[in-house]
């Protein structure tokens, strides 16, 4: 884990993020280049690196409040009826460009087809 990455950054609050929703567990804060109308990244604060770290090395109360922080998160922004699309990159083959583990949630408009 690198603890220079942008993300580590916006948790010690080095830098700042446009927040949509925090708990003691989750931040989650707008996309800086949106790819749609409706983008937000949702991380874990502890530090995990990719899903697989994530799923492997954090407790189940980890895990289920980044779901229900997610859930949430898309159902305020009003996304449950129209829809949404959540992905997470991992590594080089997906492109992952932030080495902290986070979610994207896509929504706001129709989203080009799968994969995006
Ligand atoms: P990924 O390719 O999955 O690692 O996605 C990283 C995402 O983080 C990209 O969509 C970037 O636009 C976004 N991003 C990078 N820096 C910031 C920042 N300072 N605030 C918010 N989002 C950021």
């Amino acid at each position: 884990y690198d603890p220079d990455n942008i993300f580590a950054k916006i948790l010690r609050g080095d830098i700042p993020c446009n927040k949509v929703f925090e708990n003691e567990l989750v931040l989650a804060f707008h996309d800086i280049a949106p790819k749609a109308p409706v983008h937000v990244i949702i991380i874990p604060k502890k530090p995990y690196v990719s899903f697989i770290d994530f799923s492997k090395n954090a407790t189940p109360g980890e895990i289920a409040a980044l779901m229900q922080s997610t859930g949430h998160i898309a159902a305020e922004l009003n996304l449950t009826e129209a829809g949404y699309r959540i992905i997470t990159n991992a590594g080089q083959n997906a492109g992952q460009e932030v080495p902290h583990f986070h979610l994207h949630l896509l929504g706001g408009k129709a989203l080009p087809p799968f994969p995006v």
